[in-house]
């Protein structure tokens, strides 16, 4: 069965990752047309207007950000391929790229030939060596096949493509830190601006882009821009893979159009949760964004809806949390994750991730204090919009979005001193094992 209308249409064909299976889907087949008969400018303006945005998490339309790229420069210019996938939640770039990596190898032939790039790298996640070695061998096919190397398709454009895997850091993610980190230095973030198109590897103009994002290139640039359309809304075009976990019945990948709402996402294709449990919220972009309650389950899953919802489309990470999930531990749970990852370079991030867990962590063990509350909301408030790199705003946004949707849950912390939820669960987990009514009665 297929789990999507682009990128996962034949995700499942049996030895997809080769290249004899890619080219007999019709992989690679436009790749020499669109290279003889579109300039470079000629392709920057389809991505442009098949309004492609970035799909790692922020965003950006993809087709301006090429635009970015100076043209008379002498310096090389590099494409990376941002690999690092490493936001809770989110594990779509690891399928496609598992299963079908031909896709993204012919996605930055178009995206590098588009801005002028002779070498591109594949920035991949510590973790992610089996698909380094997919990866390398599905290069190494087709450059033994004339689709990369000095002479690309039989023209004289020319591609290198180069893996890298990353030490397991989630601050890679970040643009401008894992450009530090595929030089050899230490994956801290950079001060933006000077922006990686501009100034990027080795000081050189770079454009880097997510996973997904380079995989919808193929079929913009042969199919134009309002085949892309044809999906997802006006100012969201196209489709997305949400990654959905947690207690549904089909828990996965999904590609679906922008604009589908998450209920149809979890009702219909996940199958609604599973048996004796409910919808508390839902984080529906990876952890780095505020959760919805269940009340807004019908928000349209893209851009602008979910930013009217008062959260992010992000990386499409969506984690479905149960009724039996304590909203203060889960979230005690994500800033333990951000003060080990903050990578320490500026104050509001090193010091208030760090306040943040302590402060939950007190609430967890029923220490909680009055002001606790309002304090988590002040160091919150102070990270958001003055760290460094987004990092520090992944960390405060979650704890601002859950004190706004669950207030009286921290609140029952610090009168009760101990969690309702977990107090629901013994209750249930009592009703389940007793006798069924009927029997009692006889
Ligand atoms: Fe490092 Fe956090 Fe500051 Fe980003 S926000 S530079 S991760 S300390």
């Amino acid at each position: 069965m297929s789990r999507g209308p682009l990128l996962f249409k034949d995700i499942d064909t049996p030895g997809l990752a080769g290249l004899e299976v890619y080219r007999g889907l019709g992989g690679y087949e436009a790749l020499a047309e669109v290279l003889a008969k579109k300039s470079p400018d000629d392709c920057i303006e389809v991505v442009k207007a098949s309004g492609l945005r970035g799909r790692g998490g922020a965003g950006f339309p993809t087709g301006l950000k090429w635009s970015f790229v100076p043209k008379d420069t002498p310096k090389p210019k590099y494409l990376v391929c941002n690999a690092d996938e490493s936001e809770p939640g989110t594990f779509k770039d690891r399928e496609l790229i598992e299963k079908n990596p031909h896709l993204l190898i012919e996605g930055m032939i178009l995206a590098a030939r588009a801005i002028g790039a002779n070498v591109g790298y594949v920035y991949l996640r510590g973790e992610f060596a089996w698909i380094q070695r997919i990866l390398d061998r599905a290069i190494a096919e087709a450059t033994a096949a004339g689709l990369l190397g000095p002479s690309v398709a039989g023209t004289d454009f020319r591609l290198d493509l180069y893996t890298h895997l990353g030490a397991g850091a989630y601050i890679c993610g970040e643009e401008t830190a894992l450009l530090s980190s595929l030089e050899g230095y230490r994956g801290q973030p950079r001060l933006k601006p000077p922006f990686p198109a501009v100034e990027g590897l080795y000081r050189c103009p770079t454009i880097v882009n997510n996973v997904e994002t380079l995989m919808n290139v193929p079929g913009i640039l042969a199919n134009g821009a309002a085949w892309y359309r044809q999906w997802g809304t006006e100012k969201s075009p196209g489709t997305k893979i949400f990654s959905v976990s947690g207690p549904v019945k089909r828990p996965g990948n999904y590609e679906l159009p922008l604009g589908v709402p998450l209920s149809t996402l979890l009702n219909e294709h996940c199958g609604g949760m599973r048996d004796g449990f409910r919808v508390k919220a839902v984080i529906p972009g990876g952890s780095s964004v505020p959760p919805l309650p269940a009340s807004l389950l019908d928000t349209a899953l893209d851009f602008e809806s979910l930013n009217a919802a008062g959260t992010y489309l992000g990386s499409g990470g969506v984690i479905v949390l149960d009724d039996r999930t304590c909203i203060v531990d889960a979230l005690w749970n994500i800033t333990r994750f951000y003060r080990h990852e903050s990578c320490g370079k500026c104050t509001p991030c090193r010091e208030g991730t760090y306040w943040m867990a302590e402060v939950l962590e007190r609430l967890e063990r029923g220490e909680g204090r009055d002001s606790d509350i309002a304090l988590l909301d002040e160091v919150a408030d102070n990270i958001l919009g003055k760290s460094f790199c987004p990092l520090g705003d992944a960390a405060a946004m979650p704890v601002m979005g859950a004190i706004r949707h669950f207030r009286e849950e921290f609140e029952y912390h610090v009168t009760h001193r101990r969690c309702r939820v977990n107090r629901r669960r013994e209750e249930l987990d009592a009703l389940r094992s007793a006798p069924a009514a009927a029997e009692v009665t006889a």
